[in-house]
């Protein structure tokens, strides 16, 4: 039995007020993560029995507003991802398939980071959005990386000032708590810090100092 068998079970015997959102059951979704004994986890995917014996307790993400129970409203992540620009911008005009192949050094480099399912749980993790709501955070910074190492993706001029803000890669501290509970055992502490090593080519480059007023995510 998974947590998510639980709280369907105790929503059609004991509460049907009891309210927390859910799709696939497979772990493909994302839309079940919420805080399970203390950890941020796919509701679908964790046994009961993984997590030994006693009371289980869960609790929605943190840092997202609440809606009811365990449901959450996701319009952080939203605003996160269009606040880095977080959509594919094709690089002139399109002419058919990109020849990027699979063993090349583009793919081997973006591919660990395109899984991202949208769950949430590395903002609820992460401290430093709990303590600033303007940081970028984990997944839309994950995602801008993503983006930045894709050659057919025009639009990187567009993202570097956000990116150099006070708000986005200069904010995080590195201390993986995103990365420790990514279901899709992403490492969004891994592409921020290869964002970084982006951005100070781009600034030497640029010849230009880092401006640290940049817009709010
Ligand atoms: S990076 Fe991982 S934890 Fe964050 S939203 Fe994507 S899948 Fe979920």
């Amino acid at each position: 039995m998974t947590v998510l068998d639980a709280l369907v079970e105790v929503q059609q015997n004991q509460d049907p007020t009891l309210a927390f959102r859910y799709a696939c059951r497979v772990g493909m979704c994302g839309s079940c993560t919420m805080v399970v004994n203390g950890r941020e986890r796919w509701a679908c995917r964790t046994l009961l029995a993984s997590l030994g014996t006693g009371v289980v307790t869960v609790r929605p993400l943190y840092h997202f507003p609440l809606i009811r129970d365990l449901v959450v409203d996701m319009e952080p992540f939203t605003r996160k991802m269009k606040a880095v620009g977080a959509a594919f911008v094709a690089k002139g005009e399109a002419t058919g398939f990109a020849p990027i192949g699979r063993d090349s050094r583009e793919r081997r480099q973006i591919d660990p980071a395109v899984e991202c399912i949208g769950c949430g749980a590395c903002l609820s993790a992460c401290t430093i959005v709990g303590w600033n709501g303007n940081f970028a955070g984990p997944a839309a910074l994950n995602r801008a990386f993503t983006l930045m190492a894709d050659s057919r993706d025009g639009a990187g001029a567009e993202r570097w000032p956000t990116l150099l803000s006070e708000e986005a890669l200069l904010r995080c501290h590195g201390q993986a708590n995103c990365t420790e509970v990514c279901p899709m055992e992403l490492s969004p502490t891994d592409s921020i810090l290869k964002l970084r090593r982006k951005s100070i080519f781009q600034l030497v480059s640029r010849g230009r100092r880092l401006d640290t007023r940049g817009p709010a995510c």
